[in-house]
Order: structure tokens, then sequence, then C-alpha cells
């Protein structure tokens, strides 16, 4: 990797979607284990702080009004509502990371990953990548364990989880999160395969 990154300027942005419950931030957190040269854009939102999530580190937790006022001044790369909360990405962060050469990664819903395709709103090399649950069942299942959401909102999540699996041929790549290490072993494949193709264009 690191031979790739010197000849690559801009680092990786990696988009990372996933139905909620399925595995997502563990993921995440997998993928930048013992790599410095990544990085996870904390993003905002105007939900509230679930138990033991921490501000700064989980979430950058704001208000409405907070949230309304970054967006106007451009301060975010992309926004959604998702279940009647806003999320977005910030912008300036990412641009920095993304400048110095870091692989900066958005775990971000499938209305965000949109917004950065076609918007092409940074220069420099994007790859989204889309994670699957087996099967609703498990979704559901892994929903409930976490005991975060009552049960309206686990409906809710289930529901949107469709409608968002529908949009995963949009993405560079699908991945099944049918075992944890397998899922993070497959993502860093690619990610390899992905920087090679482009390193490879870069020096033709
Ligand atoms: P949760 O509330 O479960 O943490 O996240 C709900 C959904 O919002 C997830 O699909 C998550 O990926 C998405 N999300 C988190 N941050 C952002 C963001 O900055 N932008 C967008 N578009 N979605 C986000």
């Amino acid at each position: 990797m690191s031979t790739i990154k010197k000849k690559t300027q801009q680092g990786l942005l990696v988009i990372l979607s996933a139905p909620s419950g399925c595995g997502k931030t563990t993921i995440v957190d997998r993928l930048l284990k013992r790599h410095e040269d990544r990085i996870r854009a904390v993003s905002v939102t105007t939900r509230k702080p679930r138990l033991g999530e921490k501000d700064g580190v989980d979430y950058f937790f704001v208000t409405r009004e907070a949230f309304k006022k970054m967006e106007k001044a451009g301060e975010l790369l992309e926004s959604a509502k998702v279940f009647d909360e806003y999320y977005g990405t910030p912008k300036s962060f990412v641009r920095e990371q993304l400048k110095s050469g870091k692989t900066v990664i958005l775990a971000i819903d499938v209305q965000g990953a949109k917004i950065l395709r076609t918007k092409a709103a940074l220069k420099g090399p994007q790859f989204s990548i889309f994670v699957l649950p087996p099967s609703v069942k498990v979704l559901r299942d892994r929903l409930e364990g976490r005991r975060t959401d009552s049960p309206e909102e686990i409906e809710k999540r289930l529901q949107i989880a469709q409608e968002e699996i529908k949009e995963a041929g949009s993405y560079d790549r699908t991945v099944m999160n049918q075992n944890l290490d397998q899922t993070v072993l497959e993502i860093e494949r690619l990610m390899d395969e992905f920087l090679k193709k482009k390193s490879a264009v870069h020096a033709a």
C-alpha cells in the first residue's frame, strides 16, 4: 500500500454504505486499525447521542439550527435526512486529509453517496462499497440484539434498509457481510485492487 500511496498525490475517498445494523461501524473500525494512512470522517448529525456515543468521536452532535447554518455556509460536502434526522460530512476536514494523501473513509447513507457520485464534489479517486446483510432476518436480529432502538424504530430501519439495498448496484462494489473477518479482508482486497488499477493508469 505505502508504495502505491507515494505515487498517488491525492488520497483515496472511500464511500461505505450499509443498512443500519449491518455492521458498518465495526467494519470501519477494523479498516482503520493499524492503518495510520486511513482516517474516518466524523459526521455532523442532529440526532441524539446513543448510550456510550461521544461528541466529536462518533459524531458531532448539533442542533437543527446549527446544522442548517453549516449547510447554508457550504461547510458540508454532502448532507441527507435519514430517519427524520440530518446527517452531513464536514467538507474542510475531508479535503485536508485527502490533500495530505490519507485514505478517507465516509460511512454514509445511499443519498449522500449519490450526491458525491453525481456532484463529483472532490477531485481525486473515489471508491464506493455497499455492504449487504446476509438477509433481512439477520438484519432484524442484529437491530433487536443491539437494544438501542425501539420496536417502531427497528421497523422503520428495516423498511429503509430494503429501499437502500435497491441502490447497491450503483456502487463500485458490493460485499455481503456474512462473516466480519472475511468482509473486512474482502474490502481491504477491493481497495488494494482499486488503488493498483489507478496507479497503473497513472503510470501509463
Ligand atoms: P446512525 O443514526 O445509525 O448512526 O446512522 C444512520 C444512517 O446515517 C446510516 O446509514 C449512516 O451511514 C448515515 N450517515 C452517517 N453519517 C452520515 C453523513 O455524514 N452523511 C450521510 N448522508 N449519511 C450519514
